[in-house]
This record gives structure tokens, sequence and C-alpha cells, in this order.
């Protein structure tokens, strides 16, 4: 047992899951300040308690490091799930019907500002009409009308829309995305990936200074609520600084931030790799290669299947998504942001965008070694086990987006890519079989945050209709543990700090109303066995940040 100071703030006795190796279970935790003081069995720390220290019995609960969320996206999640936002996402508006319900209320109570919504998904909301551009004047003629689908990768949009952000036929695609066109070069009203989303949405829902801190403060309040203390802001636009400044000293962000840049043409970035402190850091720069699965646009080594699914997502038989950036600009994106000491992560989805990713990052580990590169490949829905092996051996290690599984196994398999593709999406036995630290995460608010959903579907593979995909590569709850706080810390190079109840780290803890590990014994776990256990308190440095009220 380690031991610095002097008598512990709070003890906690009983179930404690440490995710260190040094001790990975242990009778109790004291903890003095916003840190870790000591770990270890229930007469050592009894020495602990002085006076004035707070002691809890965790009786039938259990206490974990704070999950870490490798890959969210909680600035814009933020304003996404915000008041300005009209949320259409597959959670809470599960059928076309139900969409369509709350595009109209909102268009007949909109203002002149117009109407935006996020998470239209065609595949699980099924039968939702073609978002042409004919269809959304239709719907607003006058005013402000677009709709984000809900991975983020592709976008809807009116006239008045376009016209308000001075988005015309004369308008040149940015690097990476690009407006959809008729055979007359005019507008159709869509729109594919980031730099093309933004240009739409990004002017119409600049909040307020205020506006962003209680933003801000509603989304720490969710990410707690799942039992994160840390996550990975990968879309980080320095544009926010200021408004992040804010939201910190009105109090506002409790959850501790590790930014990385989203690349731009400039390839450069006015920061440098660490600035910041523990709670707010810049760690790395984001890339991407291919763009969404439930869009199309993944670039894969086999084709999607011919479905009415399939069809309704405009894509023609025999389709085959190609990568959204050249192999020669991933090389030179990689290169530019590599060479000045960054950490990269890239998003990739397709086998074929996976190779072009690794043999250009393989080049560059060749011209700039560096032993402690942590390159990190993004959601890696179709990557193989022998690219995870080949991943493994450059030391480059991925965050899957396991909850795939739950939402859109079914999709997966029937709708998208058949059995052998489908089935086996978001290998993470292949990932764990390779020697490769892996973590999960639920990518903003493509997912809702949901740490032991992931850590459930990694050990079920079980979609929300009940479907079981490719069993041979579940994991067990042990490790699925682990991608969801010390794995994600050393993505985030912050395992020094984070990740692990381990003496001398921040006190950063989530109390569990039971251990994920009794839960999740045996060889079938029972659906919502852990989806469902409760998250009783979350705790930032030593600070209790959420509780559950009785109705949790
Ligand atoms: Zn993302």
């Amino acid at each position: 047992m380690t031991v610095m100071g002097d008598f512990a703030d709070r003890v906690f006795f009983g179930t404690v899951l440490t995710m260190d190796d040094s001790m990975p279970e242990a009778e109790g935790v004291a903890v003095h300040g916003e840190r870790i003081l000591a770990v270890g069995g229930r007469t050592e720390l009894a020495r602990l308690i002085g006076p004035d220290t707070a002691v809890t019995e965790l009786g039938d609960a259990a206490l974990l490091p704070g999950f870490v969320e490798a890959h969210g996206h909680p600035l814009s999640e933020a304003i996404f799930l915000g008041p300005d936002v009209v949320d259409i996402r597959p959670v809470v508006a599960p059928s076309a019907d139900a969409v369509m319900e709350r595009l109209h209320a909102a268009i007949e109570a909109a203002g002149a500002d117009g109407v935006y919504a996020n998470g239209w998904d065609p595949l699980l909301q099924t039968g939702l009409p073609e978002p042409t551009m004919g269809w959304l004047n239709g719907l607003s003629p006058e005013r402000p009308l677009a709709i984000l689908h809900n991975s983020g990768h592709s976008a809807f949009f009116n006239s008045a829309a376009a016209r308000a952000v001075g988005v015309t036929r004369d308008t040149p695609d940015p690097v990476g995305a690009s407006f959809g066109r008729d055979a007359s070069g005019e507008l159709d009203g869509s729109l594919r990936e980031v730099g093309a989303a933004e240009m739409i949405f990004g002017p119409a829902l600049q909040p307020t200074p205020n506006g962003f801190i209680d933003a801000i403060r509603a989304e720490s309040a969710r990410l707690n609520a799942a039992g994160i203390t840390t996550a990975g802001e990968l879309g980080y636009n320095p544009g926010t600084a200021a408004g992040i400044a804010a939201a910190r000293v009105a109090g506002a962000l409790t959850v501790r931030l590790r930014l990385y840049e989203m690349s731009t043409a400039a390839k450069q970035s006015a920061g440098r790799p660490g600035d910041g402190d523990e709670l707010v850091r810049q760690v790395g720069i984001k890339l991407w290669a291919d763009g969404s699965p439930w869009v199309g646009n993944i670039a894969t080594s086999f084709p999607y299947l011919d479905t009415p699914a399939t069809r309704s997502l405009g894509l023609k038989p025999g389709h085959r998504g190609h990568a959204n950036y050249t192999p020669e600009q991933i090389a030179e994106i990689s290169e530019a942001y590599f060479a000045a000491g960054w950490q990269l992560a890239c998003h990739v989805h397709g086998d074929a965008a996976v190779d072009t990713v690794l043999d250009a990052w393989e080049a560059l580990l060749q011209r700039h070694p560096r032993p402690d590169h942590r390159l990190r490949l993004e959601h890696v829905g179709a990557m193989s086990a022998a690219q995870f092996e080949r991943a493994a051996a450059l030391g480059i290690t991925a965050s899957i987006f396991i909850d795939h599984l739950y939402y859109w196994g079914d999709v997966l398999v029937d709708d998208l890519f058949g059995p052998e593709h489908g089935a086996p999406w978001a290998a993470a036995g292949s990932a764990a079989a390779s020697g490769m630290r892996i973590s999960f995460h639920n990518d903003g608010q493509v997912t809702p945050p949901e740490p032991l959903r992931n850590i459930e579907i990694a050990v079920t593979r079980r979609s929300n209709r009940g479907r079981v995909l490719a069993p041979e590569q579940r994991i067990s709850v042990e490790q699925a543990l682990r991608a969801q706080s010390i794995n994600s810390a050393e993505q985030l190079f912050s395992e020094h700090e984070i990740g692990s109840i381990t003496p001398g780290k921040f006190a950063d803890l989530v109390v569990l109303g039971r251990s994920p590990l009794v839960a999740g014994a045996g060889t079938d776990v029972a659906a919502g066995a852990i989806a469902d256990i409760p998250v009783l308190e979350t705790i930032l440095a030593g600070v209790t940040v959420h509780r559950a009220t009785r109705s949790d």
C-alpha cells in the first residue's frame, strides 16, 4: 500500500476494480483532496480515517475509475443536443413518423431563423422520404431548413438555408467534402462530410457566450451521468477556446477534455502538443480517410448488398464506397502534423481505407521514427484480423465503435453487407488477439454516451433486436472495462493522471450499482445486465459531479 499525506477526506470500502495491474481488486480506496491517497485493505486504510473523514460502505455497489470516452464530440454534442437544434436522432425518434412529427412541429413553431435538425437515419427510421431540395423547399418554402444525418457525415438543406450562408452553385467544395449537384451543376440540397456541413450549420448554430456555457454545463452533466470523467474531443475547432475557458471559469466544465484539432487545408496548428493542463489539454490532430457506413461512403474491398435499404440510400447495385481523401492527401496531411510532433487520430471504417492509412503511416514512421507515437485509428468497422495484426506491430491502436452492433447490428448483416462482412463488424476480438490495447467510444451525438452499454455489447455482441453477431469476436468483461478506462487514457496521453485507481492519480471515480464483473459472469450475459447498471455517483478530482436521484 502506498500512502501520501495525512488523513483521507473520504474512504470507500467494498468492491473496488482498479484497472491497475499491480492490484486489480482492492477492499478500499482513500481520497485526499483531488488525488487518490491510498488503495489497499481495510485495516491499512483504517489508519487514514480521521475525525473529518467521510466513510462510504459500498455494499452491493462497486467503485471503478471514472470512464474515459476515447473519441467523443462533447463540444458539438453540446450544441446539437442543445435548445437550437431539433432532435430527431433514432434514439428519440425511432420511426419515420416520429421524425416527421418532430420536423412538422418545429417548422410550425419556427421563427425567421428557420429549423436545424440532427439525427436523420433512413436505415433505422425506415420509410423516410427522399430529402431532395424540392421536398425540403416544400416543407419550408421561405425559412432555412437543414437536417444533419445521424452519422454527421451528410446533410440536407433547402434553398433558404443555402441563401442564409451564401452557398451557391459556384461555391467550391471544401477539401474532403462536397455539395451535391444536379446535371446542370445546380445545388441538389445534399452535402457530404464535415467541411461542407460546417458551412451550412456553423453560422446558424453559433451560440451566445452564455448559451455556450449553458450547453457545456448540460453536456458535462450528460457525460457525468454516464460515469464519464474524461472525454476526447475529436473535432476540436480552436475558435471555441475562449468559450471553453469561459465555461471553465463558470464551473460548467465537469469533465476533462482531451482535444484533437481538426486537420485543415493549411496543415498546421497554432497550438503545440500538450498545450493546456489536467482539465483541458490539446493532444492530437484528427484526420479522415473515408466516411460513414450508413451513408455509403466508406472504402471497402467488398460491395454493398443490393437491398431496398441500400437503394433507399441512393446506392447503385454493386456500390462500393471510396475514400474522401486520396492516399497522397492522407500521406501529406499525416506528414505535416506528425513531423510537428502531433499524435494523429484518423477516422477510417472500410478495410480498403485502413490499408491506405496503414501504408501511409508505416512510411511515416520510417521517415520520422518516434518510439511513443500512439497513432490511432478511429471506428474501424470493417478492419480485418490481419490489419489489426499489422497495426499492432506498428504500435498503432484503434478506438472501436462497438455500439454500432447494438443499434445497427441487424442493418449491417441484412441490409448492407451480409453475414460475411456485416457480422464481424467492430472486430474487438481480433483486435485483442493482436495484442492491441483498444478503446471504445460513442462518437459524440452519434450514439448516446453509454460506456456500460459499450462494455455489454463487446461482451455479448447482441443487437437491440437480440441478434448475436460473430460471437467469436466477443471479449471478456475485464478487457471491455479496460477499453473504457486505462486503455482510453493511454490513447489520450493521460494514463499518468487518470484511467485507473492508483495512488497519486486524480480521484476520478464512478460508483456503480453493482460490479460489472458479477453482472457479466458466466458465458451468457442477460440483455441489460451490464448496460442497465445504475451510475450512482461520479467524482471528478475528489468532487462529486453526479449523484443518482431515486428515480434513476
Ligand atoms: Zn467522431
